[in-house]
């Protein structure tokens, strides 16, 4: 099984976290050409939307078509009616949905979580990457990040496999989740498994942090999130988390009701079915037990594996808390879980990403969050919020 790319290898869960204590947009997390890998059960982090044969810090150029059809549900203002912001300027320019305009094929699960923190910051990662880079070396997120690591070596060693291509990097992918999944129906456990699917003509990408069978032999979701304070978090934040875990459920269940298919992997992330897999990732493959020589061989395998693996769906979701520093247990919250509660948020969420609307900032109640945002300085948003509600003080004291 595999991770890959290292020094991108932030948890994205870690990520979301640490954003949200600091108010900030995680990091862009883009591609790079060698990927390394973990032995035992460790799964890919670089679950970028733009990924592939290029350096880090640059984006891909090629992406498919994402066709959608969904009303615009919020309006393009923001605030009460006397605090009515309207924004300067559309993003969707020259006929370009956001996905196609940051050169995309897919989103991360925590970007599409952290839209309903605030959907602008968002955006703002994806607009000014090297802003967003600087989160990735916050000691803070870097000291989260050890900790799941401390908790993936628990379940297994981490070793290293050179990746050439995108193909490469997706092969690694499906040999983690099968030796993931193999590894849940031995001992119980598994970590850091990636879960992957397409909802409203985008693909997601993400990674769970840790699946095991209860006592009740239930099958249960477990998010680790570091806290800086000794507290929980609030209820702004726990929703982002509960949106997280939700979002894992359903493509993890779909992934092993054998739901996902070869086509959306040539369509959507445009992917070489005849591309002959790298000598280090089809010597992992091996070590792993299994003979793969190109991408399809990779593909037939994990779609095959999944159908026949008799996989239970999750049936709970857990958010566990705790301390970052100390390591100390903060509490375990339960996801309630609902599909079709999911299924009409992310409806709006992607609606964004399918060009469908413009992006929203956060509502006037909610501007607090703007006050540690690193974005704060280049959000129209903010600065038309403020403005408004200036505006609106000034007509209060007239009158
Ligand atoms: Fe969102 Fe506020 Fe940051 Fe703008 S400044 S991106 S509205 S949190």
């Amino acid at each position: 099984m595999a991770k890959q790319g290292v020094n991108e290898e932030i948890s994205d869960s870690e990520l979301l976290e640490v954003d949200l204590e600091a108010f900030t947009a995680e990091s862009l997390d883009v591609g790079n050409s060698q990927s390394s890998s973990m032995q035992g059960c460790s799964l890919g982090r670089n679950d970028t939307g733009s990924e592939g044969d290029i350096g880090s810090g640059n984006v891909v150029s090629l992406d498919g078509s994402v066709e959608a059809s969904c009303s615009t549900q919020k309006p393009l203002l923001c605030g009460s009616s006397d605090l009515m912001v309207p924004l300067k300027r559309k993003r969707n320019v020259a006929n370009k949905n956001p996905m196609q305009h940051f050169h995309l094929r897919h989103l991360r699960v925590t970007d599409v979580s952290h839209q309903s923190w605030c959907e602008l910051q968002v955006v703002h990662g994806f607009e000014k990457p090297d802003v967003r880079k600087t989160i990735n070396d916050d000691p803070v997120v870097l000291a989260g990040s050890s900790v799941h690591l401390a908790r993936e070596l628990e379940e297994h060693d981490v070793v290293s496999v050179s990746t050439e291509s995108r193909e490469d990097h997706w092969a690694v992918k499906f040999l983690n989740v099968l030796t993931g999944l193999t590894m849940l129906k031995e001992s119980g456990r598994v970590r850091e498994l990636p879960v992957f699917g397409q909802v409203e003509g985008i693909f997601l990408v993400g990674v769970i942090d840790e699946l095991h069978y209860s006592p009740k032999g239930e099958l249960t979701l477990s998010e680790l999130k570091t806290r800086l304070r000794k507290s929980l978090p609030t209820a702004a934040q726990r929703r982002t988390h509960d949106l997280q875990a939700g979002i894992y459920k359903l493509l993890f269940d779909r992934m092993v009701q054998g739901k996902l298919e070869s086509e959306t992997f040539v369509q959507r992330l445009q992917l070489r079915l005849d591309k002959q897999l790298a000598p280090g990732v089809c010597d992992h493959a091996q070590a792993v037990g299994f003979h793969v020589c190109t991408f399809s061989d990779a593909l037939e395998l994990l779609l095959l594996n999944l159908t026949h693996m008799d996989t239970p769906n999750i049936d709970n979701l857990k958010i566990e808390y705790v301390h970052q520093s100390t390591g100390a247990p903060l509490g375990i919250k339960e996801v309630q879980f609902s599909e079709p509660r999911l299924l009409a948020e992310l409806h709006y969420l992607l609606s964004y990403w399918t060009g469908q609307r413009e992006p929203q900032g956060v509502d006037i109640e909610d501007s607090w969050k703007c006050g540690w945002c690193v974005f704060t300085e280049h959000c129209e948003w903010r600065k038309a919020s403020v403005k408004n509600t200036e505006q609106s003080v000034w007509n209060k004291r007239r009158r």
